[in-house]
């Protein structure tokens, strides 16, 4: 029934390019191949000490970082994400995390990776928006990539934003401990590949890490669709 809405919706209200506004082609979902063609993709999983690296280096423990393109405010990608976290748009998740998975297929990067862990959002947010968009992301990777997706173990505690009243260091401890992991033995000995829509300042990454390096000897890489430095 679901598909015959679907089909039906298709006809009377056609879909556009989010990007380019062009009509899509019963062929294309969600977005344009003109636009996926421009993607500004960073190939940096084959680039040890990339941008992103660079970044997090110090910081805590990983052992590799990717990301699929630069993101920018005039770029293809930026109104792709929007739609994805605004606009329902799931199905462009799926297709930029299949994308990039196709990329990493077979690479010394993704090749190691056990468990595929997006990170979780504000249960809030998630109840507002009806899912999270690195779960969606984390899924198109995993379609391409077998790696089973892990959720439900690292959890986003919920926490009392007012912050107003605590010092400097009592805030970071807020912001650090906004992650925890229920069961650690579960990623014992395992390499956990972090999953994000895009990376900035790296901070919640970093406040994920934290919390994952509760379970003995785990490796941590991460990779996301966008960087934004
Ligand atoms: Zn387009």
């Amino acid at each position: 029934m679901k598909s015959i809405l679907k089909e039906f919706s298709h006809l009377f209200f056609p879909n556009y390019c989010p990007v380019c506004n062009n009509k899509l082609l019963p062929s294309e979902e969600g977005v344009c191949l003109q636009c996926l063609h421009k993607l500004p993709k960073t190939n940096n999983f084959n680039e040890p000490d990339n941008l992103a690296e660079t970044l997090l280096a110090g910081r805590f423990p990983f052992e590799r970082v990717a990301t699929f393109c630069v993101y920018s405010k005039q770029g293809v990608l930026q109104p792709l994400i929007h739609q994805l976290k605004y606009n329902n748009k799931k199905e462009i998740g799926i297709l930029l995390g299949k994308l990039f998975g196709k990329d990493l297929l077979g690479s010394e990067f993704i090749n190691p990776i056990d468990f595929i862990v997006p990170v979780p959002l504000h249960p809030k947010k998630q109840k507002e928006r009806g899912y999270n968009q690195a779960e969606i992301i984390a899924n198109g990777l995993s379609e391409v990539t077998a790696i089973p997706v892990s959720i439900g173990n690292l959890v986003r505690s919920i926490f009392n934003p007012t912050q107003t009243k605590r010092t400097k260091t009592q805030r970071w401890e807020n912001v650090k401990d906004i992650f925890d992991v229920l069961q650690p033995q579960l990623y014992a000995d395992k390499h956990i590949l972090l999953v994000d829509d895009i990376i900035t300042t790296g901070s919640t990454l970093e406040a994920c890490a934290h919390a994952l390096l509760k379970s003995p000897d785990v490796k941590i890489s991460i990779a996301t669709l966008g960087e934004v430095f």
